[in-house]
């Protein structure tokens, strides 16, 4: 299937305006994915069609062998699915635009897993945000309160409880 490049890449923007992704960051994907040894090799695998067997996959991308399904080359860059593939040299950049507003791990990871994505990424931000101070207080201040359980009484209508509520004036 033929898609015009130039349209998917005007919708990708769309998508990626939540990361602060402009078309100069775009740019300098394709800069870095063009230096990037690793991913050359990636998306020359992908043009010319994975081998049948994992073993004559080559070595340092092995790790891509069971995403094969869903790596596909747009403008240059590579995506598994609909998120954009990060070079090794802006991966520091990315963690620190997911993580700039302390959301804590699960909004970074999910917001970094809607559009990015690179071996261990869930792994990284974890890092990140386990290590970073205002994240913990943020997180913790968002804490449930714990549970506080009841002894268990030992016969049955040992003790009785009901909930109370108030429509209106009355109080039930
Ligand atoms: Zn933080």
């Amino acid at each position: 299937m033929v898609i015009s490049e130039i349209n998917i890449t005007k919708r990708k923007w769309k998508e990626f305006q939540e990361l602060n992704i402009t078309k100069r960051k775009w740019k300098e994907f394709q800069e870095h994915t063009k230096a990037d040894n690793e991913l050359q090799l990636l998306k020359k695998t992908i043009v010319d069609g994975w081998p049948k067997s994992k073993n004559q996959v080559h070595n340092s991308i092995k790790k891509y062998n069971q995403y094969k399904q869903n790596l596909t080359i747009i403008d240059d860059l590579i995506f598994k699915d609909k998120a954009l593939l990060v070079p090794k040299t802006l991966q520091k950049e990315m963690i620190d635009k997911i993580h700039y507003c302390h959301m804590g791990i699960n909004k970074c990871l999910s917001l970094a897993k809607e559009s990015l994505f690179w071996i261990n990424m869930s792994n990284d931000i974890k890092q990140k945000v386990l290590n970073c101070e205002i994240c913990a207080k943020y997180s913790n201040s968002q804490q449930p309160e714990p549970l506080k359980s009841h002894e268990i009484p030992t016969l049955p209508w040992n003790k009785l409880g009901c909930d109370l509520f108030q429509l209106g004036n009355v109080r039930l």
